[in-house]
């Protein structure tokens, strides 16, 4: 056998034997080659093997046992158990194997074996340290790169979801800012809500003009809305800033969640105070309670549901000031009627209608009675206390689209649409009625009543030009005074009723 001639379980080039040329080759070869025999007895190897295993010249020579061998090398940790094991198979199977082994200088070593024909194995060793290394190295560095691969795409994820919430927000204030009215404010925010906030539910709640709760106002995703709630039932309105409840958190839950819920699990939620200049005037809420695929839970859209607010908070500020400088310019301030102004642009508007629709509408002219004596009496003061009590009366009695005016001084105007004459007179003797009723407390004494003197006239019965109409108003009032005050009357030469209708123990 050639092994033997080589050199049995010496390193080859140390005691001669066998062919002098591959003495030679196999002693220069840089790798260790180890050769075992069928039993399991070294029949050869180089002198690399030494050096490369890190092993003394006593731990191997021609009588050593494989088995013998691989134990001190295993007990010393150069293999690994799996190494071990996957090799052992492999020998047994006559199938080639390698694995690293691990030197106690932390020099590696890939171990290749490959079966002989006629059994035994031819062992390479090779140190593959430095391959290992840039292995290694190359290893982290694809992590690493991997890692900032994921960053820029989480980045860049992100940054989509920044631009299409700035976009929907866009999209939502371009809405909010071509509101007309705060009804119409309330739904965009309903149809806003369940897209900018996917998967929740929620409420807007604004504060009522008493002040004292807050009134439902939108709702999104959720059939339920509370008619009203208090501002001590929500922690965001205690606390003046939003607030967010995670229930995995140590978050106290708002009464107006929790009562308003119960049973169902409310996970998480935010609470966004709507401020307008400065002044709290409403509630936002956005609730996420399941657990269902596509819901999206809070986390960002905290920040987002905050950022919702804001526009709602400047959308409803805007309104409110609108409606105020409109109002300012529609309103008599003293009662809160509208204005002189106001009213000859809705009975232009109604005459219009009327006449293309073949419709008809009533006109109240009233006019407090011996006012001059009563301010003369109990001063100027006392008298726009009553005035802004015969003001009250005018709201509580008219119904929407009846529209009650101020016309000036102690002169009132109401345009009655879709009334006729006999309508009219009635309304004219509902009012007079109120008033004559009505108590106004001024300093420490209640005042003396007040009585009105109406006039009542109709189109198209009295006139069909509006010049025309308030005319016939004006004399049916002034045939009310006539008749002795506190009366109703119609035109003189108008149909019926009866020109003046004063009430019982008057006149
Ligand atoms: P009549 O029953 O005939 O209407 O008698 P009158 O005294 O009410 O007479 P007239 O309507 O002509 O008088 C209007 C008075 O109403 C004059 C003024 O003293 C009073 N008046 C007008 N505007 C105001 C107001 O804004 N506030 C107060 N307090 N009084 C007003
Ligand atoms: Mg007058
Ligand atoms: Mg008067």
């Amino acid at each position: 056998m050639k092994e033997q001639k080589i050199g049995a379980g010496v390193p080859v080039g140390d005691r001669g034997g066998g062919d002098p040329l591959e003495r030679q080759v196999i002693n220069i070869m840089e790798q260790g080659v180890l050769v075992w025999g069928p039993d399991g007895r070294c029949l050869m190897f180089n002198a690399r093997v030494y050096p490369m295993l890190e092993i003394g010249v006593d731990t191997l020579n021609h009588d050593t046992m494989r088995a013998d061998f691989r134990a001190r090398s295993v007990a010393r940790g150069d293999i690994s158990q799996a190494s071990l094991e996957l090799s052992e198979r492999a020998i047994a199977a006559h199938q080639p194997y390698s694995f690293d082994r691990t030197l106690p200088s932390g020099r590696v070593v890939l171990t290749t074996g490959r079966p002989m024909r006629g059994g035994g194995t031819v062992v390479t060793l090779t140190d593959v340290t430095e391959a290992r290394r840039v292995q290694q190295e190359l290893a982290r560095a694809k992590a690493e790169s991997d890692a900032a691969e994921q960053r820029t795409l989480d980045i860049l994820a992100q940054e989509r979801i920044r631009r299409t919430e700035g976009r929907l927000l866009g999209q939502l204030n371009e809405w909010l800012q071509s509101c007309k009215s705060l009804d119409e404010l309330y739904m965009v925010v309903e149809r806003f809500m369940r897209v900018l906030l996917p998967g929740s539910k929620g409420e807007l709640y604004i504060y009522s003009n008493s002040r004292d709760v807050l009134d439902g106002m939108v709702k999104w995703n959720t059939r339920d809305l509370h008619p009203n709630i208090t501002a001590d039932s929500c922690w965001a309105l205690r606390r003046g800033r939003s607030y967010e409840y995670d229930e995995d958190g140590l978050c106290l839950s708002c009464d107006h969640v929790t009562g308003h819920h119960h049973g169902v699990a409310v996970r998480e939620y935010i609470c966004v105070p709507i401020v307008a200049h400065g002044d709290t005037v409403g509630l936002l809420h956005a609730r996420f309670d399941t657990d269902s695929p596509g819901s999206a839970r809070l986390g960002d859209k905290g920040a987002f549901a905050i950022r919702c607010g804001e526009h709602i908070s400047m959308a409803i500020a805007n309104a409110r000031l609108r409606d105020e400088l409109r109002d300012q310019s529609i309103r008599d301030p003293l009662t809160g009627l509208y204005n002189r102004r106001y009213f000859m642009d809705a009975i232009h508007r109604e005459l219009s209608i009327s006449s293309r629709r073949g419709s008809r509408f009533g006109l109240i002219s009233f006019d407090a009675d011996r006012f001059k004596t009563f301010n003369d009496n109990h001063g100027h003061d006392a008298g726009d206390l009553v005035l802004r009590g015969i003001g009250a009366r005018m709201h509580d009695i008219l119904t929407a689209g009846e529209i009650g005016c101020r016309y000036g001084g102690e002169e009132f105007m109401v345009l009655v649409p879709a009334a006729d004459l006999g309508e009219t007179v009635a309304l004219a003797e509902r009012l007079r009625d109120s008033v004559s009723d009505l108590q106004v407390r001024h300093l420490d004494s209640i005042l003396p009543k007040v009585t009105i003197s109406c006039g009542a006239a109709a189109y198209p019965e009295c006139g069909t030009d509006i010049g025309d109409l308030l005319r016939r108003a004006d004399e049916a009032l002034y045939a009310a005074k006539q008749a002795g005050r506190n009366a109703v009357a119609v035109p003189p030469n108008g149909t019926p009723p009866p020109a003046a209708i004063p009430p019982p123990g008057t006149g």
